[in-house]
C-alpha cells in the first residue's frame, strides 16, 4: 500500500513519530503554493523564512533516505493549490492510504476536511506533537466557567508539567514575576551580540521574484538571518540560555531606540515552524536554569516559561475554542483604515516610527512593540480590527493565524469583547515614556494633551474612552479610567476630542 503524508510550511517537526523509520511505501509531499504567498501579503522576510526552511527540510528528509516530492513555487507541475496537488500525485503515483497532520489554522483544517471527504482511498489524520497541549484542552479546561483567564490556565500547565514546582507549590514562593519584568532598559546591562545566521538563500528570493509574488518589509543583505533548520534552532536556543536568559525577565517589556531584539530569544519563528518543540524550549531552560541557579534569577526564567507554557498555549486553545465566529467580531464597532504609515514608518511620532520601522526591516517586533505601541495607536484610533490583522498576520515572520488572531483581535484590538483579554490594552503616553526611550527624541510632548506639540495618544487616549462608553464603562477594570473621565472638565474634554479627532482624520500628517 502507497501513502502519502503532506507535510504543510509550518509542520518541519523531524522529531515527529512519522520519521523515526523509513519506509519506501510511504511518500511525503512538501508544497510551495501561491494559495499561501497571497491569502495577505506577506513580509519578504516570512515568505524566504518559510521556503528556505521547506527546501532545508526537503535536504534533511533525502539525508534520512525518506521518499519525497517538493514542488517549488515555480515548478510548472505545481498547481498553487493544495488540493489540486495532492489529487494529481494520489493519480499519478497510485496512492492508497493519504494522511496529514492537523493543521493549526483553521483555513486550512477546514480545506483538508473538505478535501479528504472528497477522497475514495483511506485518510488518517494525526497530532504534530508539537504542542504541550491538544487543540480541544482549553474547552474541556474552561467548560461551565463565565471568565477564560490565562493565569489560572497556566498555574494548571505548571502543576500538571511539573514546571518550577516545588512540593506542589510555586517555586520561589509566587507563581508570576510579571511585576518585577518591567524594568526601563537604561544603556546597561549591555546586551550580548545578536546570534545570527548567514543563510545563503538568493535562490529562494529568486523563484520569489520570478513568481511575482507580492511582500512587504525590506530585505537588503544576501543572507538571510533567521534559523531555518533544526540545528540553526538549537543554537538560537544554546545562544538564548547563555547569554540572554539572565536578564531576559526584567526587560521582556522595556523598549529602546537602539536595540530592536533586547534580551528575547527570537526563537518564535523556529518554534512556529516546528523546527523545535515547546517541551523541548522549555526542558532546555530549565536545564540551564539548574545549573546555574547561583547566578540567574527564577523570574528571569519564570517570565520566558509562562510565554511558553502559558501565553502560547493559550492562545491555541483559544483560537480552536473560538473560531470562526471569532475572527469576524468587532465588539467595539471600529471602522476606520489603518493608517498609510504602517506600511512605510513614516510617521513624527517616534515610537510608533521605531516600532514599525523595526517591523519593515526585519519582520519582527516583540511583544510589547506589538501590543503597547501599534497596538495601542490601531485600537485608540479605531482601526477596523480586519485592517489590523491582516498588517499582523503579514509583517511578522512568526505570525500564523492561530497565535496571530488571538493576539491581536482578541488581546490587543480587544473585537471579540473580553474573551481573551478583561480590559482593552491602551494607555496614554506616560506609560510609553515609562517603559522606553522613544519620547526623548520625538516631536511630540508625552506631557502635553492638545497643544500643536501634544503627543497624539493623551487625546486619542480620552477620546477613546468617551468613544467606548457603551461597550466599556461597566467593565470592571475600566472603572477608575472612567471615574476620571467622568469628573473631567466639559470643556477639557472637548478640546481632547477635538484634537483626537483631527488626529484620526489626518493621520499621515503626524
Ligand atoms: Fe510616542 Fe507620544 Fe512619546 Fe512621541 S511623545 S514617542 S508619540 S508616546
Amino acid at each position: 500500500m502507497k501513502t502519502l503524508r503532506l507535510l504543510l510550511g509550518d509542520q518541519l517537526n523531524i522529531k515527529h513519530p512519522w520519521f523515526k523509520s523509513v519506509d519506501d511505501d510511504i511518500v511525503y509531499a512538501i508544497f510551495e503554493m501561491r494559495q499561501e504567498t497571497d491569502y495577505v501579503t506577506h513580509h519578504i522576510q516570512k515568505v524566504i523564512g518559510f521556503f528556505a526552511a521547506m527546501r532545508e527540510f526537503a535536504s534533511t528528509l533525502e539525508s534520512a533516505g525518506h521518499q519525497f516530492i517538493y514542488y517549488k513555487i515555480t515548478d510548472k507541475n505545481n498547481t498553487q493549490k493544495l488540493p489540486e496537488n495532492l489529487q494529481k500525485i494520489i493519480r499519478e503515483k497510485d496512492i492508497s492510504c493519504f494522511e496529514y497532520q492537523l493543521p493549526d489554522e483553521y483555513r486550512l483544517d477546514r480545506q483538508l476536511q473538505k478535501f479528504a471527504i472528497t477522497l475514495s482511498i483511506e485518510c488518517n489524520v494525526v497530532d504534530t506533537s508539537h504542542f504541550y497541549t491538544k487543540r480541544e484542552d482549553l474547552q474541556t479546561f474552561y467548560k461551565g466557567k463565565k471568565q477564560f483567564v490565562m493565569e489560572n490556565f497556566y498555574r494548571d500547565m505548571r502543576k500538571k508539567h511539573d514546571i518550577l514546582m516545588a512540593y506542589g507549590n510555586p517555586e520561589g514562593g509566587k507563581w508570576n514575576y510579571d511585576k518585577s519584568n518591567r524594568k526601563k532598559w537604561k544603556n546597561e546591562p549591555e546586551i550580548p551580540t545578536y546570534k545570527y545566521f548567514k543563510n545563503e538563500v538568493s535562490a529562494v528570493v529568486s523563484d520569489i521574484e520570478k513568481s511575482g509574488i507580492k511582500t512587504m518589509g525590506n530585505w537588503n543583505l544576501k543572507t538571510f538571518n533567521y534559523p531555518i533548520n533544526r540545528k540553526q534552532a538549537l543554537e538560537q536556543l544554546k545562544y538564548f540560555c547563555e547569554q540572554l536568559l539572565i536578564h531576559f525577565g526584567d526587560y521582556q517589556d522595556a523598549l529602546h531606540t537602539d536595540e530592536v531584539y533586547l534580551f528575547h530569544s527570537r526563537l518564535s519563528f523556529a518554534m512556529n515552524i516546528k523546527l523545535i518543540s515547546a517541551r523541548n524550549v522549555v526542558d532546555t531552560i530549565l536545564n540551564y536554569y539548574r545549573k546555574h541557579e547561583d547566578s540567574i534569577d527564577i523570574s528571569q526564567v519564570e517570565g520566558f516559561i509562562r510565554q511558553v507554557i502559558g501565553w502560547r498555549e493559550y492562545m491555541r486553545g483559544m483560537y480552536w475554542a473560538l473560531m470562526p465566529d471569532f475572527k469576524e467580531q468587532n465588539y467595539l464597532n471600529n471602522r476606520n483604515s489603518l493608517a498609510d504609515f504602517f506600511w512605510t514608518g513614516n510617521t513624527k511620532m517616534a515610537c510608533l516610527k521605531h516600532s514599525i520601522s523595526n517591523s519593515l526591516d526585519n519582520a519582527y517586533a516583540h511583544h510589547i512593540q506589538r501590543l503597547m505601541i501599534t497596538g495601542n495607536y490601531a485600537l485608540l484610533t479605531q482601526t477596523h480590527p480586519d485592517a489590523v490583522d491582516a498588517w499582523y498576520l503579514g509583517i511578522y515572520a512568526d505570525a500564523i493565524e492561530w497565535v496571530q488572531l488571538p493576539n491581536t483581535h482578541g488581546m490587543s484590538q480587544f473585537a471579540d469583547g473580553g474573551n481573551i483579554a478583561t480590559k482593552p490594552y491602551v494607555s496614554s503616553g506616560s506609560y510609553i515614556q515609562k517603559m522606553s526611550n522613544y519620547c526623548d527624541g520625538c516631536h511630540y510632548n508625552y506631557k502635553k494633551k492638545t497643544e500643536a506639540d501634544a503627543c497624539p495618544f493623551n487625546s486619542l487616549y480620552w477620546n477613546f474612552l468617551d468613544d467606548k462608553r457603551e461597550q466599556l464603562e461597566s467593565n470592571f477594570r475600566m472603572k477608575m479610567m472612567y471615574s476620571i473621565l467622568n469628573k473631567m472638565d466639559a470643556d477639557k474634554l472637548s478640546a481632547l476630542k477635538k484634537r483626537a479627532n483631527h488626529i484620526i482624520e489626518n493621520q499621515d500628517e503626524y
